[in-house]
């Protein structure tokens, strides 16, 4: 089991996630974060913390397509693991549906 980054993300990217992560498995896209599966440890820490209510636990169902896309881009994306600003229109994209079609990016973001 893993937790898992969802679409909500794309484009809010609040990143309050990162800080209480006490492995340090995050990585950040562009415009997303993801979770590395293999490091994750199923505390369930960040599920809480996440604004845009975008962390979940693989156990829920249909979110074979997120872990998918979470496992391959931790591969190449950079780790992350200290709080930065979020996009400042990120409140507009907050709970919109479409995101993943509409503006997911595979460009890696900056990191720590
Ligand atoms: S807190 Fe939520 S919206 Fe923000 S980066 Fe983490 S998963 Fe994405
Ligand atoms: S569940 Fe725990 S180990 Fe996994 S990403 Fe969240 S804080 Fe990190």
């Amino acid at each position: 089991m893993t937790y898992v980054v969802v679409e909500n993300c794309i484009k809010c990217k609040y990143m309050d996630c990162v800080e209480v992560c006490p492995v340090d498995c995050f990585y950040e896209g562009e415009n997303m974060l993801v979770i590395h599966p293999d490091e994750c440890i199923d505390c369930g820490v960040c599920e809480p913390e996440c604004p845009a209510e975008a962390i979940k636990p693989d156990t829920e169902s249909g979110l074979e397509p997120w872990l998918a896309l979470n496992a391959q881009y931790a591969k190449t994306w950079p780790n992350i693991s200290v709080k930065k600003d979020g996009p400042a229109d990120a409140k507009e994209f907050d709970g919109k549906s479409g995101k993943l079609d509409a503006y997911f990016s595979a460009n890696p973001g900056s990191g720590d």
